[in-house]
């Protein structure tokens, strides 16, 4: 069959080749990117729903506005503001089928074949595959464990002159990093001075152990007069309610959202009205501070007692930051003691001694580090994590 030319600047994933192990009976994984299903209010959503079809039933089961849903716009506009957004209103925001979608309306209304957009390296590989897709070319922004270098980023800004930068600056699938307040700073004077597009993707942002992770881009905007002009926002519930729901949102300038909203229409109307009415529901019933406290405190005790683990078990051959929010432990495997240096190597061994990760080298857009490799501790609870490192470990 002939398809389309824009399909040969992709290819599936080679971390979808390692997925079809993960059947295998007794094995410890670490290389999803999902929430642990174990955390979803289920109770909670099933009041949701149940006063969703007894309150809105017309609305909720009907088609609707492709700009979403308006009782949900508006509990998101007060959820964001709640969280230190300013200026933030129903208007400014469209409801997304998942932040993936917000991230597809972005490369859909702004990408023309041969533009170049700026990504960390790494960052997160469906939205490589989704830029690609619309014949974007991706140049790679270099991270430490204060997220992008804001230098390095600044050259390759006044280098390139991108169409946008993407960036996921709180606790990035994969980096788990926490871009600092002081870069965030600088990002929104970069993008005023360049009149560049800066795309912000905050799954993670509320996902965080200690203490509350810098103001998003989204809420320091206010204070960098021009930066809000230049500035998208993808947000989602994905992370701390439920994935399945696949409701997100993206707040951006009136004539992106504008154009991302035709885009939208074509692909696929609307996003589901009944999961909207549910999380509108959800949102408004008041549940969502417990939910995070949760959903924090579990992955907290996750995060450290895999962290502890790696420290003890693996030694001077890893390298890795302690996450401080997010769902990953983002590592590199240093060679000490002649041991494995190559993640895609060592993910073959895991998985024969019964452990699965992740290699870190498809996240790099370019240049890949094979030494690096993305553990997820959310999943596995903490007796599994010790004996899913102990594993490792033998692998090594
Ligand atoms: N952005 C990042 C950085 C992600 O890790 C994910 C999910 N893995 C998404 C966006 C998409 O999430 P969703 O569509 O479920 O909101």
């Amino acid at each position: 069959m002939q398809f389309a030319d824009r399909l040969n600047n992709v290819e599936t994933s080679a971390i979808r080749e390692l997925f079809k192990l993960l059947g295998k009976p007794g094995i410890i994984s670490f290389a999803g990117g999902f929430p642990d299903s174990a955390m979803f209010d289920v109770d909670g959503i099933r009041e949701a729903v149940n006063a969703a079809l007894a309150e809105e039933a017309g609305a909720a089961l009907q088609y609707g506005a492709t700009e979403g849903y308006n009782p949900l716009r508006e509990q998101l506009a007060q959820f964001m503001t709640s969280k230190g957004a300013q200026g933030v209103a129903a208007d400014n925001l469209i409801v997304t089928t998942g932040s993936q979608q917000g991230l597809d309306l972005l490369g859909k209304t702004l990408i023309s074949p041969g533009d170049k957009v700026i990504v960390e390296g790494p960052t997160f590989l469906a939205t490589i595959q989704c830029f690609r897709l619309y014949g974007a070319e991706l140049i790679s922004a270099p991270v430490d464990g204060d997220g992008v270098k804001v230098d390095e980023l600044e050259k390759l800004i006044a280098e390139h002159r991108p169409k946008f930068v993407y960036l996921i600056p709180t606790f990035g699938n994969p980096s788990g990093a926490m871009l600092t307040q002081a870069r965030r700073q600088k990002v929104l004077e970069l993008a005023v001075k360049y009149q560049t597009l800066v795309v912000e993707d905050d799954p993670y942002g509320d996902l965080y152990f200690g203490e509350a992770p810098p103001p998003s881009l989204l809420n320091l905007s206010a204070s960098v007069p021009g930066s809000r002009e230049l500035l998208a926002h993808c947000g989602s519930l994905s992370k701390v309610l439920s994935p399945g729901l696949r409701v997100g949102w993206m707040i951006a300038p009136t004539e992106l959202l504008a154009k991302a909203t035709m885009c939208k229409q074509f692909s696929d109307a609307h996003t589901s009205t009944f999961a909207q009415a549910t999380a509108a529901q959800y949102l408004r019933a008041g549940r969502m501070p417990a939910t995070l406290a949760k959903v924090r405190a579990v992955y907290a005790e996750r995060a450290q007692a895999m962290g502890d683990a790696l420290r003890s078990d693996l030694g001077e051959a890893i390298e890795f930051v302690q996450p401080q929010g997010g769902l990953f432990v983002w590592a590199r495997l240093t060679g000490a003691g002649g041991k494995v240096a190559d993640g895609n190597v060592l993910a073959k061994r895991a998985i024969e001694k019964g452990v699965a990760f992740v290699p870190g080298s498809p996240f790099f857009c370019a240049n890949p580090d094979h030494a690096t490799l993305r553990l997820s501790f959310a999943t596995a609870d903490v007796a599994k994590i010790r004996e899913g490192v102990a594993r490792l470990a033998q692998a090594l």
